[in-house]
């Protein structure tokens, strides 16, 4: 199971791969620090104008369990505002508690990057655009891409270093399926 996927519960009564010529190794951080140890994330397959529409009302999803210390006594808590391109307001996401540990499980829609307005399909596209075509996609702004594209490749210097022969693209695939952030600003 890949770091990307540790942040997935398992949902009640329902519960990708980077082609390389050769092995690669790679200067992986760790991905969570001890705070963010207390904050999961739970991604789930939703329609986004559907959690738009029904806001609070929507028939969210529960995890079976706390994945930190695998408690079964999950409680409601709370919602909390995120927004995500292509709505005007916010859209309201629920939030759970693990009494057992205090461990809070966010709920956050699957195809989207931690504290990222788009999808992760759109900013691949871009990063793809930039690459192939050295143009940016239309629809978002210049410097939303700049932004996306500048840390990328600060990432990828960092991480890979300069011997990463595999291309750019390649580097937000690796980095996605290792669990990190491609374009997180933040090293
Ligand atoms: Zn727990």
């Amino acid at each position: 199971m890949s770091l990307y996927d540790r942040g997935f519960f398992h949902l009640k009564g329902r519960c990708k791969g980077l082609a390389t010529t050769r092995p690669f190794k790679m200067k992986i951080p760790p991905v969570k620090t001890e705070r963010e140890d207390f904050n999961m994330i739970f991604f789930f397959p939703v329609i986004l104008n559907d959690l738009f529409k029904s806001g609070r009302d929507y028939k969210w999803p529960k995890p079976c369990s706390c994945t930190r210390c695998s408690g079964i006594r999950l409680w409601g808590h709370g919602y909390v505002m995120a927004c995500f391109d292509g709505f005007n307001a916010p859209l309201i996401l629920k939030r759970y508690r693990c009494p057992d540990c205090g461990c809070i499980i966010r709920l956050r829609p699957k195809g989207y990057l931690k504290r990222f307005q788009a999808s992760i399909d759109v900013i691949r596209s871009s990063i793809q655009s930039k690459v192939e075509k050295s143009k940016w996609i239309v629809g978002i702004s210049r410097s939303r891409q700049q932004h996306w594209f500048k840390s990328l490749i600060k990432r990828i210097k960092a991480y890979l270093t300069d011997s990463w022969q595999q291309g750019i693209l390649a580097g937000f695939d690796l980095f996605l399926k290792s669990g990190q952030i491609p374009v997180s600003r933040s090293i």
